[in-house]
């Protein structure tokens, strides 16, 4: 491509910077996106300026919301006397489309990795305990990811949260050890919450 395709080499260039696409697929791409209707491939664009021009993380839960508070925290219908907590919204999501649990949610925003040099101050602990400490709950459910650090995760914070009268379970261990919230399937992860366990 020369001078003239400055434009489509600048996608081109974008997209492949994108997890998982090669050049090829850049190219490919581009070029999908140069035959459909102009409409199509602005839609795209305007949902990727949204995305980072509105979404933010809600000020109670750490989840995505477009304003102050995300969706969960702001719905009335939700069971404020629990609480489940999870590493990412990606894990929330998962466990919403699972359509059994209707209390409120705690995102972490990642989990407790010695190795990576990601310690409990770079999460989101301290709003959890702050948020338990009110007193409103009358269960923490920990849905962190049955991994190594996961469960690490999960044990630590438990530990900081014993202070409180407050009672800790964890999801039933329907889910293979190792596998991700993201991946497990509705029926499991619905079997996972509603069999959970004292912590
Ligand atoms: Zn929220």
């Amino acid at each position: 491509m020369g001078e003239a395709s400055g434009a489509v080499e600048q996608l081109v260039e974008q997209l492949g910077r994108l997890p998982g696409i090669g050049r090829k697929s850049a190219e490919r791409l581009a070029f999908h996106l140069l035959r459909v209707p102009q409409g199509d491939a602005l839609a795209l664009a305007e949902a990727v300026r949204r995305v980072r021009e509105d979404v933010r993380y809600c000020e109670i839960c750490f989840h995505l919301a477009e304003g102050p508070k995300c969706t969960i925290c702001s719905d009335p219908q939700r069971d404020r006397s629990r609480l489940c907590v999870v590493e990412q919204p990606r894990d929330l999501m998962s466990l919403e489309q699972a359509g059994v649990y209707g209390g409120l949610y705690h995102v972490l925003l990642g989990r407790i990795a010695p190795l990576d040099g990601i310690g409990p101050d770079q999460l989101t602990i301290d709003v959890l305990v702050e948020r338990v400490r009110q007193g409103e709950f009358r269960e923490v459910i920990m849905a962190t990811n049955p991994t190594v650090e996961g469960d690490g995760t999960s044990l630590f914070v438990s530990n900081v949260l014993s202070e409180f009268s407050v009672e800790i379970t964890r999801l039933a261990r329907g889910i293979t050890a190792g596998s991700v919230l993201e991946y497990a399937n509705k029926e499991i992860l619905a079997d996972a919450l509603t069999g959970r366990q004292k912590f």
